[in-house]
């Protein structure tokens, strides 16, 4: 029986249903050996840096991930780098699939002026810097101000502007990065303002993300029920409304209701409103968005436009999929056709394949429907058996699964003890020696 050598890149939601989907399709006649890569010493991707802390149910789906690496024909390198410390060609001369499962991590960019003054970030920077990615522990983030700005009308602005607006002791009992914690309890920020430059017909919030809005217990969510009742308004104009959107609207609609405490937090949702410009001396200091309206069904800019006094402004407008040595990107994605890669054995699954779309389930469908393309594409002769460690460069110390086993369970461990999940390490000189 032909045993196919599998390579995932990436241990993130993708990269592991890509190894669930495998194992399962093994039969009397089919088997595979499945290596996954990944950069960083901690693996599950933004299951441990994108979800947010105050979400630990999302991040119960690692399970799933443990099961599938508990399988012995799987097999873990984690702090390895692929494009780097081993070349694509490589991988692909080596096995006889490699699959790409490796997101994406940029943050669209505005462009608009002042996009890149100091206190402008982007949600790819803030987002993994509150969740303790290495790359973004000793990110600035100027909390100094009374007011930030998150723009964009998505799942990851909701969660920028509610770990910015909730008050922080809300988070001492989450997996919030140490430092990150630390800063927001000493954040001035009392506003923060969430703008979408469409309706709140069009936001692409998804409705239980609005509904926990008015349970945040020491922050007022802020919506006026003229601009919900216009949204409805436009929404039946336009047509029939379907099940998602009627119960968005219902959301918004309970929002606007709810009775506010007059607690010092808040979070108010600015709609119609496209960011034009940063302005500053040095820093962030306001945001002036251009006023858009609708008309005919089209959203057009009036030409007027307002201020918002703020030191910090979030971008949460999508992202695009960070270069990889010998890989070819087209439109932020790596160039597919439904995940395979024409003329290579390299497939791709995930964000990195159809863009920031859809939630870590998505990737479950994803990668099943890739796996049968793969499966069908597989020659009749298994490539020879080769040990990859040969081509790892000496001196690179390799995260396996026991090791990595070793560090999840002394961040567990030390988490226990503050009556948290996890206390997240984010050196990865530490890591590496935990995991020792
Ligand atoms: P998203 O859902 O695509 O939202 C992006 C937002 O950015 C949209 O409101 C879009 O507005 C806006 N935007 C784009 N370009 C803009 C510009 N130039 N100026 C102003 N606004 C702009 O993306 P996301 O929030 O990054 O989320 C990515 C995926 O992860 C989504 O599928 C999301 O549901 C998922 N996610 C889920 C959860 C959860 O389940 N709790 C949490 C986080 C993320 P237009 O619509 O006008 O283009």
């Amino acid at each position: 029986m032909p045993q196919y050598k599998i390579a995932i890149v990436g241990a993130g939601p993708a990269g592991y249903f890509t190894a669930q989907a495998l194992q399962n399709s093994q039969s009397d006649g089919l088997s595979f050996s499945i290596d996954m890569f990944e950069r960083l010493p901690t693996m599950w991707g933004l299951v441990r840096s994108g979800v947010a802390p105050d979400h630990p149910k999302i991040k119960t789906v690692a399970k799933v991930f443990e099961k599938v690496a508990s399988e012995p024909n799987f097999r873990l390198f984690g702090n390895v780098e692929i494009g780097k410390d081993i070349d694509i060609e490589e991988l692909c001369a080596r096995y006889d699939a490699v699959v790409m499962c490796t997101g994406s991590a940029i943050g669209k960019k505005l462009g608009i002026p002042g996009e890149d003054l100091p206190g402008s970030l982007s949600a790819a920077q803030f987002v993994p810097w509150y969740n303790g990615h290495p790359d973004f522990a000793s990110l600035d983030v100027p909390l100094d101000g009374t007011t930030a700005v998150v723009i964009g009308a998505g799942n990851v602005a909701m969660d920028c502007a509610r770990i910015l607006a909730i008050d922080p002791s809300e988070l001492d009992s989450t997996d919030t990065a140490t430092a990150a914690l630390q800063a927001l309890h000493t954040s001035s920020i009392r506003k923060v303002y969430i703008a979408g430059r469409r309706g709140p017909e069009h936001a692409a919030f998804t409705a239980p993300e609005l509904r926990d809005l008015p349970k945040l217990e020491h922050t007022d969510v802020v919506i006026s029920k003229e601009e919900v009742e216009a949204a409805h308004i436009r929404a039946e104009a336009a047509g029939e409304i379907e099940k998602h959107l009627a119960s968005n609207l219902e959301a918004w609609r309970l929002i606007a209701e709810h009775p506010h405490s007059g607690h010092d937090r808040e979070m108010e949702f600015h709609f119609l409103a496209a960011p034009k410009e940063f302005k500053g001396d040095g820093r962030v200091e306001e945001v002036v968005f251009g006023i858009n309206e609708i008309k005919d069904g089209k959203v057009v800019d009036t030409g007027e436009t307002y201020s918002i006094q703020a030191n910090l402004v979030i971008s949460a407008i999508g992202y695009e999929a960070a270069h990889i040595n010998g890989i070819y990107f087209h439109n932020g994605k790596i160039d597919n056709e439904e995940g395979r890669v024409l003329g290579t054995n390299i497939y791709t699954v995930g964000w990195a394949k159809r863009g920031p779309s859809g939630v870590i389930g998505t990737n479950k469908s994803d990668a099943s429907d890739v796996v049968k393309l793969l499966i069908s594409d597989l020659p009749e002769q298994a490539r020879p058996d080769c040990d990859i460690t040969a081509f790892i460069p000496a001196g690179i110390q390799i995260v396996d699964q026991a090791s990595w086993t070793k560090i999840n369970a002394a961040e567990v461990a030390a988490g226990e003890a503050l009556g948290k999940p996890r206390l997240k390490e984010t050196s990865i000189e530490k890591l590496l020696e935990m995991g020792k």
